[in-house]
This record gives structure tokens, sequence and C-alpha cells, in this order.
């Protein structure tokens, strides 16, 4: 479980992240939505310490990883990334692309790594990629590998940044159903920007409204996007659905 209290993050004299409260809680899906720039990706970075708040606290699972001297490895072991841009590695075939961090640290012999990531690619629908190169992949290929790259450090929590904002239309789908697949069935911890609405009306049991470093409002799906209080939430609706 996350609990995130009077976050701020400054970049110089551009203040990011104004005070920042969110709480998520064990198998609980939040999907943060929220204009271009507001601080979504700040406050998703700040969750697992790729990026330090300038002051608040971060709690997970116990540890305040806002805290100097914190082990952030162990924290980062806990918590998978997934971001818009799939960051793996294009010399390195698809299975090693998921053996790598369980094996380099000494979580999973090379044997059990290969087992893993065999069940890591059924679980995202590539069971037949294990060798394929990476370069040969489409996007929502790609993409799939990321998250079960992601998942072979068997963590508890998932954020993910724009999963599929850098796909083609005809790709999304099958990205999302992985998501979605996550959460129901493994129920997964996940915290999701995005702005498949779509998916957060399916999927989300709280969505979160961010806006000028923020949380301008937060609900369920229906009182999100059905009966919003917040004017410049109502305003960002009206401007995307
Ligand atoms: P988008 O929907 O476009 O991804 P966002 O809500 O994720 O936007 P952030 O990426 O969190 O927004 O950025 C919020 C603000 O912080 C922006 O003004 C951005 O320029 C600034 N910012 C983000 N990262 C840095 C950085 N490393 N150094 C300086 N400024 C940054
Ligand atoms: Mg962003």
């Amino acid at each position: 479980k996350i609990k995130v209290t009077d976050l701020h993050k400054q970049y110089a004299d551009n203040h990011v992240l104004r005070g920042v409260d969110l709480e998520v809680k064990d198998n609980e899906v939040v999907v943060i939505i929220g204009p271009s720039g507001s601080g979504k990706s700040t406050l998703l970075r700040t969750l697992n310490k790729l990026e330090e708040p300038t002051s608040g606290s971060v709690v997970v699972h116990g540890t305040d990883i806002a805290k100097k001297g914190v082990d952030i490895d162990k924290v980062r072991e806990q918590i998978g990334m997934v971001f818009q841009h799939f960051n793996l590695f294009n010399n390195l075939s698809v299975g090693k692309n998921i053996m790598l961090a369980p094996v380099e640290l000494g979580k999973l012999s090379k044997e059990d790594a290969v087992k893993q990531a065999k069940k890591l690619l059924q679980v995202v629908g590539l069971e037949n990629k294990f060798d394929a190169s990476v370069s040969s992949l489409s996007g929502g290929q790609k993409q799939r590998v990321a998250i079960a790259r992601a998942l072979a450090m068997n963590p508890d929590i998932m954020l993910f940044d724009e999963p599929t904002s850098a796909l083609d239309p005809e790709m999304v789908g099958d990205v999302l159903n992985v998501m979605k697949k996550l959460a129901k069935e493994k129920g997964m911890t996940m915290v999701v920007v995005t702005h498949e609405m779509g998916f957060a009306k399916e999927v989300a049991d709280r969505v979160v409204f961010v806006d000028d470093g923020i949380i301008q409002e937060e609900g369920t799906p229906d009182e999100i996007f059905n009966h919003p209080k917040n004017d410049r939430l109502k305003s960002f609706l009206s401007k995307i659905l």
C-alpha cells in the first residue's frame, strides 16, 4: 500500500506538485487523469523514487521512501514500472529482456528465469516470442514484453505512465487487456496514468484528477465521469469525452 502526504516537487521556480495527498490500497487500481503538464508523470515517478520529492512523504509498505538513506533498490523490487516508450534492450531477445533483472540480482537461477519468462509471456499473450528479437516486434507487442519484464521481479505494485499513448490504435486494446487481466485476475495494485477513459471506467476503483499540481477531485469512475463537481474537471472532460 502507498500513502502520499503533502507531497511537493519543485524544479527551480516551477512548483510542479503543490501538496498532493494520495492513498492507494492493496489490490486497488487508481487511474490518474489530467491535462498535459499538470504533474501526473512527476507524481508517478516519485512513487518509486525516480524523482526525489522536495518535501512530503511517500510511504510504501510502511517505509518512507522520500527519506534519505532508504534502500531504494529494495523498494523498486516491489514496484514495477511501465513507460510510454518501452525501454527494452533491442540487442537482446525477448526472453533475455525478461530474464535480465531477476538473474542479475540473484533472485532466480537462469533455469528458473527461463521458466518464469515463458510463463509471463503466456500472461501477456506472446508465448511464441521467447526467442524473437525485440526489433522484430510491433509496438503493442513490445509494450506487452515491457509489462512481462516488469512482472519478472514479482512486484506487488505496478505503475503505468501512459502505456498506450505511443501505440498505433489497433495495438491499444491488446495492451489494455493485459492490464485489465492483471487487475482483475491477479488483484495487482496499480497506479495508471492514461487518457484511455474506457479503461478508467471499466477497471479503475478510483479516478484521480490532477491539475495545477494538486488533486482537484477524486472518486469512483461514476462520480468522476458522470457527476464531476470541480470546474477544472468539468472543463477537462468536455475536451476529451
Ligand atoms: P503529460 O500529460 O504531457 O505527460 P504530465 O502531467 O505528466 O504531462 P509532468 O511530466 O509531470 O506532466 O510535468 C509537469 C511539469 O514539470 C511540466 O511543467 C514539466 O516541464 C516539468 N518537469 C517535468 N520533469 C522535469 C525535469 N526533469 N526538470 C524540469 N522540469 C520538469
Ligand atoms: Mg506525463
